[in-house]
């Protein structure tokens, strides 16, 4: 029974038929989802989403939104960590290749997000992209526990991830044609490994170019135990125990709680 640990189900394209995809994943046997925030108005909808559907959210400014990090815009985020249903800050991180909001402001908005994870003993999911150097020296300097989520980055980043006993988590990205980086989704130890869709984007093939959901965390589930030269039912387990460890929550009627 895997779990999808990074979903948008705020998003847009899943206003129409929300229910319906929570059900068809739960029906593929996909128990438990996180239902991830970018902005403080995505924070509080995630939190409402997982109240409606009994699943859990994060609460948090992505990179491309961090100009509007401000003291309340924390203020806010910092309430929803009262929810028990919220189980880490983000997504947050550095995004250096679309620079939707300035170098600095995002390493700012960042900084004060693993500040706040560290004080909240939440984890921190992080998104990284073509940010690699000030990645490596900001998680050098944190006592978060990290989330490396939609892991796509060089090895740089991946060994000094794994030095610091950050989770790895791999999204459909990885059953790409395009997707050359077997060697990471190895170097993973076994007790690091997470998975997730990030949908509705990065639809795992075959389903390419349509809607992401949360059912297809299935063939990330396949694809990446094809890498590791495992079966999908192990694939499945692990990554189900580590997120229940990561995020502190019971995370399937047959895995408990650590
Ligand atoms: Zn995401």
């Amino acid at each position: 029974m895997p779990i999808d640990t990074h979903c948008h189900l705020g998003a847009e394209p899943f206003d129409a038929d929300r229910a319906a995809v929570i059900a068809r994943a739960r029906r593929a046997g996909v128990t438990r989802m996180i239902v991830v925030a970018d902005s403080a108005p995505a924070s509080r909808q995630a939190g409402t989403i997982a109240e409606e559907f009994d699943l859990y959210a994060t609460a948090g400014v992505h990179p491309h939104e961090a100009s509007s990090w401000c003291p309340a815009v924390a203020a806010e985020i910092t309430e929803c960590f009262a929810d028990p249903r919220v189980v880490a800050v983000g997504e947050t991180g550095l995004d250096y290749h679309y620079d939707h909001s300035p170098r600095e402001t995002q390493r700012a908005a960042f900084a004060d997000q693993l500040a706040l994870g560290v004080e909240h003993h939440l984890p921190v999911v992080i998104h990284s992209r073509s940010a690699d150097r000030d990645m490596v020296a900001m998680l050098a300097d944190t006592d978060a526990t990290c989330i490396l989520h939609s892991f796509s980055s060089g090895p740089d980043l991946l060994a000094a991830a794994l030095d610091r006993d950050a989770y790895i988590s791999f999204s459909g990205m990885v059953t790409f044609k395009s997707w050359k980086d077997l060697d990471a989704v190895r170097a993973v130890p076994d007790h690091r490994l997470l998975i997730e869709t990030d949908s509705p984007y990065l639809a795992p093939v075959p389903h390419r170019g349509q809607r992401n959901e949360p059912a297809f965390v299935i063939r990330v589930a396949e694809r990446v135990a094809e890498i590791r030269g495992t079966t999908p039912e192990a694939v499945a387990t692990l990554t189900t125990h580590n997120a229940a460890r990561c995020f502190g929550r019971p995370m399937n009627p047959d895995v408990p709680a650590p």
